[in-house]
């Protein structure tokens, strides 16, 4: 298969695993992140990709071929990260040409690559500069265009963002995604920023302690988490205990919960009898009439523009909503409906 093939990856360090039995699959020309907290192995998992760490047990295979114990500089692969690495004292033609020089790609060959991407990247004006005469930006994209050059077929981004100021993430983003189609790579991108996550990918893999949690789509991650960890780092959600009381066949649930009884429908047979359950602020309706009401008392109000943030009471049990009714006001009691689908069961609690 083309892309990449992770089995069982392990990674280990003295007696702390940093990753346990990690497999997965990205396809040709797919762009996956890894996100999760600080610590969680995105790095590692990252550098055992690229050559840079050999792991302590699993396979990487890269379009088919076993590469888990060849060197980085024999992958097809290359990698960007946050520090630039550009060379400080040779030009930014210097700089982009110096891997093509170190890998004797005869003169010709040479120019076209440099040429393309210099013209894909929009660099002509900056040949003769050092890298500290550029911007962050520029900087950034002579880094990409120097791993371009080498026309990898997978490209790994280590938070290349990070010292940019937000402004011009947005527009990197952006432009990282465009180059990623037109050079039809595999990307792999690590980030601990989850609007970049969902903003830039294909699919998101979500890790936690070493392990991927979920991979899906951004859609899925945030319609359909599978666990607590996984509905609380992506955007923000009300995440409570619940007793399952009832379900059918069609998947529908009856659930007893801190905020009183509530029905649920999310596709799936929950997994067991007491099951965490999440829903989203942005789900609570006050307008509806319908199933699952709740009532609480407003404790903090926050306006955020085009929706005002809502901290609610309930006899002890805090949550929190968002409305677009801004009149509400601290010490006001709401009441709102959460339509059964919207109610999401996640992992089964012991
Ligand atoms: P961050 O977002 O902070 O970069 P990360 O998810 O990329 O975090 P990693 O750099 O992969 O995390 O590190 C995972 C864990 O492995 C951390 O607890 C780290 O301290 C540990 N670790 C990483 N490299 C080594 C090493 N060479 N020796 C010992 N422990 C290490």
């Amino acid at each position: 298969m083309d892309g990449i093939t992770a089995g069982n990856l392990k990674m280990v360090f003295g007696d702390f695993v940093a990753v346990r039995d990690v497999s997965f699959e990205v396809a040709a020309g797919e762009f996956v992140t890894l996100l999760g907290p600080s610590g969680c192995g995105k790095t590692t998992l990252l550098k055992m990709i690229s050559g840079f760490l050999t792991p302590t047990g699993g396979t990487i295979h890269l379009s088919g071929v076993d590469v888990t114990r060849t060197p980085p500089e024999k992958r097809d692969t290359a990698l960007c990260f946050q520090s630039y690495a550009l060379f400080p004292h040779l030009s930014v033609l210097e700089n982009l040409e110096f891997g093509l020089r170190q890998k004797r790609v005869p003169p010709a060959e040479r120019r076209q690559r440099l040429d393309a991407v210099i013209d894909n990247l929009d660099l002509a004006l900056h040949l003769g500069k050092l890298p500290n005469q550029l911007s962050g930006g520029q900087q950034q994209r002579v880094a990409l265009g120097r791993a371009l050059v080498m026309r990898p077929n997978v490209i790994l981004f280590d938070e290349p963002l990070s010292n940019l100021d937000a402004k011009l993430r947005d527009q990197v983003r952006i432009e990282i995604r465009r180059i990623q189609r037109d050079f039809g790579l595999t990307a792999i991108y690590v980030t601990h920023d989850q609007a970049e996550a969902l903003a830039m990918s294909d699919r998101v893999f979500v890790m936690n302690g070493g392990k991927i949690e979920q991979a899906d789509t951004p859609e899925e991650l945030y319609s359909a988490p599978k666990t607590s960890f996984v509905a609380d780092f992506i955007g923000s959600a009300n995440v409570l205990e619940a007793d399952v009381t009832s379900t059918n066949g069609n998947g529908d649930v009856e659930l007893s919960t801190p905020l009183g009884p509530l029905k649920a429908n999310s596709g799936a047979p929950p997994m067991g009898r007491k099951v965490k359950i999440c829903w989203r602020p942005e789900h609570a309706d006050l307008t509806a009439t319908g199933e699952n009401r709740l009532s609480a008392r407003v404790t903090h109000r926050a306006f955020q523009g085009h929706f005002t943030d809502l901290h609610l009471d309930d006899g002890g049990n805090g949550y929190r909503i968002q409305t677009n009714q801004p009149s509400i006001r601290e010490g006001d009691t709401v009441t709102f409906s959460l339509r059964s689908d919207q109610i999401v069961l996640l992992e089964a609690l012991a």
